[in-house]
């Protein structure tokens, strides 16, 4: 779906933002009008997806996982083998190409544990550009191997003491820096959330994954999947390989939320199971928020589901119900991670392991001949220090 002149699906979206990004954000929408049209953008834009992302990347018949979970055949989509592992680096890419058509050699960006920073950061030594990355003080203590990453492709990691030194007061940061520097900055968002016409641009960008797995399903069963399982955080992920599917009907569409430590706990960050609708960060949505409209804290074993937004697009396929919300907690993610690892030899990243929980619960009540596709968004290599102290050393 497309969203309206004013940047809306249904009734999310929009632009909440002050007055002087207007202007900024009418730039973009008019220019990347106009790079939608022009062939030698997406020839370049192809080629580096193929040349220095890794792409396609493979779907994968995962025979050993669907043994173990019951008759349905279960696909994996491999965003884990992209470059910098995971599916960021889609995202990342082709807004880094167009901040260099605008002219825009200074990146703006922000990160909660890292991979959209580490993504952002290649992308600029790739292609460049000057990055300055905000990340909270919290997270640049839990996350130090993508601070070093990131230091080491050239970015600069700026520490934010303010609020609860994560994410949120990271992005707070990285919109101020983005007010006062919007003529030579560009702010290169990291999901489907913020202002219009972000959303519709990470959108296209991350939809070259549904756009692969539809031809790579069907030249390897002759048929579409009957369900698509992907993890949702702010959600770029779960539309990139829903999108090429919202027409064809008979696909079920199942987006996993993080449930935390059980939704009735209050630590968690299911924005669309549990959340309200309210103003987050630029735009309409559900979010996580109290009855006077302060935004929650959230929890995950995730830090990329650890935030208390969502896209407005999903809130809008919520709605209408053509996707299905769900949420996996931490303790049942931790078995679906474990369970990939023992299985298949692939260590997922946490995020992702949330659907491979979910679906290896649905897997059991479903006939021999159904098809399962899970969107595995992105490698385990930075969770694993986590793993082992939760599992109590690895055992
Ligand atoms: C960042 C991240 C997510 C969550 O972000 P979405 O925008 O919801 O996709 C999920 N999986 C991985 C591996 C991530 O790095």
């Amino acid at each position: 779906m497309q969203p309206d002149t004013r940047g809306y699906f249904g009734e999310y979206g929009g632009r909440f933002v002050p007055e002087t990004l207007i202007p900024v954000l009418d730039k973009l929408e008019v220019t990347y009008r106009e790079l939608k049209e022009d062939t030698g953008f997406w020839v370049e834009y192809e080629s580096l997806s193929r040349d220095f992302s890794g792409r396609p990347t493979p779907l994968y018949a995962a025979e050993g996982l669907s043994r173990s979970c019951g008759d349905a055949r279960i696909f994996l989509k491999r965003e884990d083998l992209a470059h910098t592992g995971a599916h960021k680096i889609n995202n990342a890419l082709g807004q880094g190409l167009i901040a260099k058509k605008m002219g825009k050699r200074r990146i703006i960006a922000e990160t909660g544990a890292g991979q959209h920073g580490v993504a952002t950061a290649a992308v600029c030594a790739k292609l460049g550009l000057e990055c300055i990355v905000y990340m909270g003080e919290e997270d640049i203590r839990r996350q130090a191997l993508n601070v070093f990453r990131m230091q080491l492709m050239g970015t600069e990691v700026r520490s934010v003491r303010s609020g609860s030194r994560t994410l949120k007061d990271a992005i707070n940061e990285a919109i101020r820096d983005w007010v006062t520097n919007a003529h030579n900055s560009y702010y290169l968002i990291g999901s489907v959330v913020g202002p219009s016409p972000y959303p519709l641009i990470v959108r296209d960008f991350q939809s070259v994954i549904g756009k692969e797995t539809k031809k790579q399903i069907i030249k390897q069963t002759g048929s579409l999947p009957n369900f698509i399982v992907a993890c949702v955080g702010g959600g770029s992920n779960a539309i990139g390989i829903f999108h090429s599917f919202l027409n064809d009907k008979g696909v079920n569409l199942i987006g996993v939320e993080a449930a935390g430590k059980g939704l009735e706990s209050g630590m968690h960050a299911a924005t669309l199971v549990v959340g309200s609708k309210g103003i987050l960060h630029g735009a309409k949505s559900y979010l996580l928020q109290d009855g006077e409209g302060q935004i929650q804290q959230t929890h995950s074993i995730s830090a990329g589901l650890d935030y208390p937004g969502v896209g407005p697009e999903h809130s809008y396929l919520k709605d209408s119900g053509r996707v299905k919300y769900v949420a996996v907690n931490d303790e049942q993610a931790l078995e679906g991670f474990k369970l990939l690892c023992r299985t298949e030899g692939i260590l997922p990243a946490m995020e992702p392991a949330h659907a491979i929980f979910y679906t290896s619960e649905l897997a059991a009540s479903l006939n021999k001949n159904d098809i399962i596709i899970i969107n595995l968004s992105g490698r385990g290599d930075k969770d694993i220090d986590m793993v082992a102290m939760t599992m109590g050393g690895g055992k």
